[in-house]
Formats: structure tokens, C-alpha cells, sequence
């Protein structure tokens, strides 16, 4: 169509969303769905989450803010940071931004020129390459393979890294995979990367804190050789079960901060009030429904992975964090797309094609186990008699 701008046909989608919208068809006409495709707790939100945004409205708290967010929720931020990360961040560095989302738009409207690469894990979150392809950069892959589960390598990245690389993205632990990657492969990369002072890294953090077994998270700013380029995205929604409040926030070093904080005015002005007091609560707040709903994930977790390995045809490594399991199918010559579209317009379950998150994801199904051990169970019973049909 004329008129429009041509990098508008390069965005691509996030098609959990799109299997998430058939779903929902599904459950109208009256079949009984369960949803493994949208990466969202299945949890509601913590009571003393909802009732601080209650007040933050009963209180009159109806107008915009600044832009970066209320002193106080930053503050919280900083606070919260130094208590996980042991790393002081200054509040003044810290954008608050609707949903973990905003902060990848943002910073790829940052350095996505043609002609930039930008190194992106694949398999990876959808979101990186939509906005890569639309602003005309080029992707340059980082394989997360199964032997190495599901982490990267961190001398496979540094020979990655040409005079046009302008951004690196890492996501760990990982959506799809629910891959941690090591601290040794973190500290490799951080030392590698010290001879590249223009380079920046967008460290996605947003399930920082789902992790089981001996697993810490490690944030890529706690390394001091790159942490004056590392922007952290972290947030709300996945943690505190907050994907609709659209909650989130960018950490921007200082040299870039105020070209993300114009782009944020231009676009969203500020986030909504009421879920920026939420957001205070959230993070200064009991944090015990967190616990409990990592226990859960936990349990989830084990009962997905072993129950899947039994079947023969699928090989399922234990990921040691986020809520997403990511077997490796192995069924006559069927892509990744076909078996998920079978799998939800024959067994009513949803997941996601291990293609959608890029060329290395072929061949796996991204099962989130955002669901109740009962639908878990009749998942796996489905998957074994489609293998068997
Ligand atoms: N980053 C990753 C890796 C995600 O999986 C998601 C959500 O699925 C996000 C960022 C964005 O989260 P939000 O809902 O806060 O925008």
C-alpha cells in the first residue's frame, strides 16, 4: 500500500499471542483448551499488590508522573537490585516503562540502523527479531543449543562480533528454553567483550527471579569491565504474576539514558499511576507469594520434564529457570509449526513452534507450564496419543 513505511512490512508478531487469540476462539465454540502457549503465571496477582493500587487511585493519584517513574518506585528498584545483585544503581538510571516490552522497543529504536548487526539468541524471545527486521538491522544468530543447555558459548559470541555489531541481546534465564547461563561463560564474555568499549549489551533479566536448584542469577551488570554499557530489562510481570499491569523498567547507563527517556515521552509519556504504587509494594512488600509460586513452578517443573522423557520421541532437558520447558519432538518428518497446530486444533492444547523463536528452535515445542499440575497431566497424555497416532 502506498503511503506506508516500508519497514512496516518487516515487523513480525509474537504468535503465542496468535495462539492464544485461536484459544479463546476455541473455548467460545465450547472445547475445553488448555492454554501451554502464553508465557503468563497462571497465579493472580499477590492481594497486597492490588490493594496498594487501590489506594494509589482512592488517594487521588490520577495524573501523569515523570516520565522515568516516581522517585519512590525507582528508588524501590535500586533497592531491590543492590539486595539480588549487590551492585548500586543510581535511580536517575532507571526508566520505568509499560512492561519489560517497551525497554526492547526502545533500545532497538536505539541502535537498530541498517547495516548494524545485532547479536540475538536463537532460539529467543520473538519480540528481538520483529523489531531488528523492522528497523532494518541484521540479525546475527547466537545458537543456545540442547548440549549445552540451552546456554551460549561465550568464544562462539565474541567471533561473532564484526566492526558493524552494534548491540548484543542475552536473555537469561531464557524464554523459550528456560536456559541459565553460567557464571563462567558470563565472566568469558564480560572479559572478552572489554576490548570492545562502543559495544552495548541488552541484558533481558525479566525472569531473574524464577530459578530452581543451585541456580543464582547473575546480572550482566555486576561485571565492572561492561557495566557502564550493559541496559538491564527487568519487571514486574512475570515475578509478581503482573503481566496486565503493564509494568516494567529499563536500567540505561547513564551516556544513553536520556535518549531512552525522550523516546519514553514521545511514546508513553509515563506509566500508569495506580501500577507504579503497585509496583512500590511489589518490591517492598511481603515477597512470600513469589516464594510459593516458584515452589509450585518447581514442582510443575519436575513433573513436566520427567513425564516427557518417558515418551520416547522426546528428549526434554531440566531448564533451571523461567516456567517453560523446550523438548525436542522428533516425529515423521513433521515441522514444529505442524505439531503445534495438530496438538491444539485436535487435542485442544496450546503451545508455541520452537521455529517461532528462530532457525535453531526447529524441531522443538515451547511448552509453559503457567498451568495447574491436573491440565499438565491430561497435556502429557494428549502429546503421547498424538506421538502414538
Ligand atoms: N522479555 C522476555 C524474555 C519475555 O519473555 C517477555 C514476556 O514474555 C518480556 C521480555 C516482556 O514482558 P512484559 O510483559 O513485561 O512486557
Amino acid at each position: 500500500m502506498d503511503g506506508l513505511n516500508k519497514s512496516i512490512y518487516e515487523i513480525g508478531s509474537d504468535s503465542a499471542f496468535s495462539i492464544m487469540a485461536r484459544s479463546n476462539q476455541l473455548i467460545k465454540e465450547g472445547k475445553e483448551v488448555i492454554n501451554l502457549g502464553i508465557g503468563q503465571p497462571d497465579f493472580p496477582t499477590p492481594k497486597n499488590i492490588v490493594e496498594a493500587a487501590i489506594k494509589a487511585l482512592k488517594d487521588g493519584h490520577h495524573g501523569y508522573t515523570s516520565s522515568n517513574g516516581i522517585l519512590e518506585l525507582r528508588e524501590a528498584i535500586a533497592s531491590d537490585f543492590y539486595k539480588r545483585n549487590k551492585v548500586n544503581i543510581d535511580p536517575n538510571e532507571i526508566l520505568v516503562t509499560p512492561g519489560g516490552k517497551a525497554v526492547i522497543f526502545y533500545t532497538l529504536l536505539m541502535f537498530g540502523q541498517p547495516e548494524a548487526e545485532i547479536i540475538t539468541p536463537d532460539p529467543g524471545f520473538i519480540a528481538y527479531k520483529s523489531m531488528i527486521d523492522y528497523m532494518g538491522a541484521k540479525i546475527v544468530p547466537l545458537p543456545h543449543r540442547m548440549e549445552n543447555n540451552f546456554s551460549f558459548d561465550a568464544d562462539e559470541l565474541l567471533s561473532l562480533i564484526t566492526d558493524k555489531t552494534k548491540l548484543i541481546i542475552l536473555n537469561s534465564p531464557a524464554n523459550p528454553t528456560g536456559g541459565v547461563v553460567p557464571f563462567k561463560e558470563l565472566e568469558k564474555l564480560a572479559n572478552g567483550l572489554e576490548k570492545y568499549p562502543n559495544l552495548f549489551i541488552l541484558s533481558d533479566e525479566i525472569y531473574s527471579r524464577i530459578l530452581f536448584d543451585k541456580h543464582k542469577h547473575i546480572s550482566l551488570k555486576s561485571f565492572p569491565a561492561i557495566s557502564d554499557r550493559v541496559i538491564v530489562l527487568d519487571g514486574w510481570s512475570k515475578t509478581y504474576a503482573m503481566t496486565g499491569w503493564r509494568l516494567g523498567y529499563g536500567i540505561f547507563p547513564n551516556r544513553i539514558f536520556n535518549y531512552a527517556e525522550k523516546l519514553a515521552i514521545n511514546c508513553h509519556s509515563c506509566v500508569n499511576v495506580a501500577s507504579q504504587y503497585a509496583g512500590i509494594e511489589a518490591l517492598n512488600g511481603s515477597q512470600i507469594e513469589v516464594d510459593n509460586m516458584i515452589k509450585e513452578f518447581d514442582k510443575r517443573r519436575k513433573f513436566l520434564v520427567s513425564e516427557l522423557n518417558l515418551i520416547e520421541e522426546i528428549n526434554c532437558v531440566l531448564p533451571g529457570g523461567a516456567f517453560y520447558v523446550f523438548p525436542k519432538i522428533k516425529k515423521s518428518g513433521l515441522s514444529s509449526k505442524s505439531i503445534s497446530n495438530y496438538l491444539l486444533e485436535n487435542k485442544y492444547v496450546a503451545t508455541v513452534p520452537g521455529s517461532s523463536f528462530g532457525k535453531n528452535g526447529e524441531g522443538f515445542l515451547r511448552i509453559s507450564y503457567a498451568s495447574n499440575i491436573t491440565n499438565l497431566k491430561k497435556s502429557v497424555l494428549y502429546i503421547k496419543e498424538f506421538i502414538n497416532e
